[in-house]
């Protein structure tokens, strides 16, 4: 379907049952999300959900399906490729999604699915031998 169909009642019920925000082109923020790694990539999503929960990942999903978007997501965004952001539909932003806990009698930590390496540095993660991804 066409994003520019969709009744604009129920993108403000899609908008207000989220935690993170949503973002349409022209928004302050829609530009740094659709952004990736690789500066040839200028796909311009029709919405971007910048999750913050499992809750909203759910909530995008049944969105798209039921208005007939597709999907994209975006992880770390380090896809050369670019597979990240979709043109016109709808980009599942999973960067906030960054959270690293670590367990250190495990030796186990859990990743959140936007977690960069960046973020795994900052916890000196020291005889980790197993990466659980969160979600
Ligand atoms: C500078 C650089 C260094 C790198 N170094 C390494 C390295 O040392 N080791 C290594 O292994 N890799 C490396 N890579 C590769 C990179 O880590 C991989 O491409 C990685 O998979 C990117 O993950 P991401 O979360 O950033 O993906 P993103 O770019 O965020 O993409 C999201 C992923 O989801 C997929 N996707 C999007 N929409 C859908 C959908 N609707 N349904 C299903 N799937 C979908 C995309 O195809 C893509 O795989 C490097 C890349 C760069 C740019």
């Amino acid at each position: 379907m066409n994003p520019s169909v969709i009744n604009s009642a129920s993108i403000e019920l899609f908008k207000n049952n989220l935690q993170g925000p949503l973002l349409v082109p022209g928004e302050n923020g829609y530009d740094e999300a659709r952004s990736v790694w690789n500066g040839m990539i200028d796909r311009r999503p029709a919405l971007i959900v910048c999750c913050e929960s499992v809750h909203d990942v759910i909530a995008s999903v049944h969105f798209a399906n039921e208005n007939g978007l597709v999907i994209s997501i975006k992880g770390g965004g380090h896809g050369v490729a670019g597979k990240a952001v979709c043109e016109n539909g709808l980009m599942i932003d999973l960067s906030k999604m960054n959270s690293v806990s670590v367990d250190p009698e495990a030796q186990t930590a859990r990743v959140g699915p936007g977690a960069k390496l960046g973020d795994l540095d900052k916890k000196k993660l020291k005889n980790i031998i197993y990466l659980q991804l969160e979600g």
